[in-house]
């Protein structure tokens, strides 16, 4: 399969969503990161221009770990909206990526990029086979299945699928260490230990379906048909 998933910023998706993706990457199957967002204010101590560069450098690395493509879409961090002309660069991604899962945010996550993210996935995924709507890519042949992703620290999520990731634990945390830059600002910010804070939520997700490790989805049950299919290693 074309597992595509997406980030908001340029670490959520080795956060969220390493240790499935690390699983899906050893079954064989093809991942594409989108970073949709630069995580340009997402630094104390560097310029916006500096600070992209660093998170770029860090999410290609982090992709690299399990062979996955970057998709460096290089919006503006902390600005995204769901509009039409942000909903066509979604369309695109989607079309390039061609996926038969997406996995994102989901509609009622803290964050405000987000929110935005989980709505343009879901919006642009049931457009983007839709031909008239041109774009740098042809039109999708299918609408893929949709996935959200946990919440920090798993607050007002539950989840209706698990996959153990405790084989894949170690990968998870070697993918989260790329972004190193964000270890110090998490902690600044937010008063939030990066590598405890992921890898304490993994050991609690792993409790609720018997594993060392784990994370957790709800599928997106908006598309007629879409519900049922368990498409998760
Ligand atoms: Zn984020």
């Amino acid at each position: 399969m074309n597992i595509l998933a997406i980030g908001p910023h340029p670490d959520d998706i080795e956060c969220y969503i390493g240790g499935t993706l690390a699983l899906y990457a050893l079954a064989g199957h093809k991942i594409t990161n989108a970073c949709i967002t630069n995580g340009c204010m997402g630094s104390m101590e560097h310029s916006p221009a500096e600070t992209v560069r660093i998170r770029e450098k860090e999410a290609r690395a982090a992709a690299s770990v399990i062979g996955a493509e970057v998709i460096w879409a290089d919006l503006e961090d902390a600005s995204l909206v769901s509009d039409i002309k942000t909903r066509n660069i979604f369309i695109d991604v989607i079309r390039a990526a061609e996926p038969d899962v997406i996995i994102c945010p989901s509609p009622d996550d803290y964050h405000p990029d987000h929110r935005a993210c989980s709505v343009l996935t879901a919006d642009a995924a049931l457009l983007a086979s839709v031909p008239l709507i041109k774009t740098g890519h042809p039109a999708a042949e299918a609408t893929p299945y949709i996935l959200y992703h946990d919440h920090p620290n798993g607050v007002a999520f539950e989840p209706e699928e698990y996959v153990d990731i405790t084989r894949a634990m170690d990968t998870k945390l070697r993918m989260m260490s790329c972004h190193q830059s964000q270890i110090g600002w998490l902690k600044t910010q937010y008063d939030m230990d990066f590598a405890y804070s992921f890898e304490t939520m993994a050991r609690f997700r792993g409790l609720a379906c018997g594993a060392a490790f784990a994370e957790g989805f709800r599928p997106d049950k908006s598309f007629p048909g879409s519900a049922p299919r368990r498409l998760l290693p």
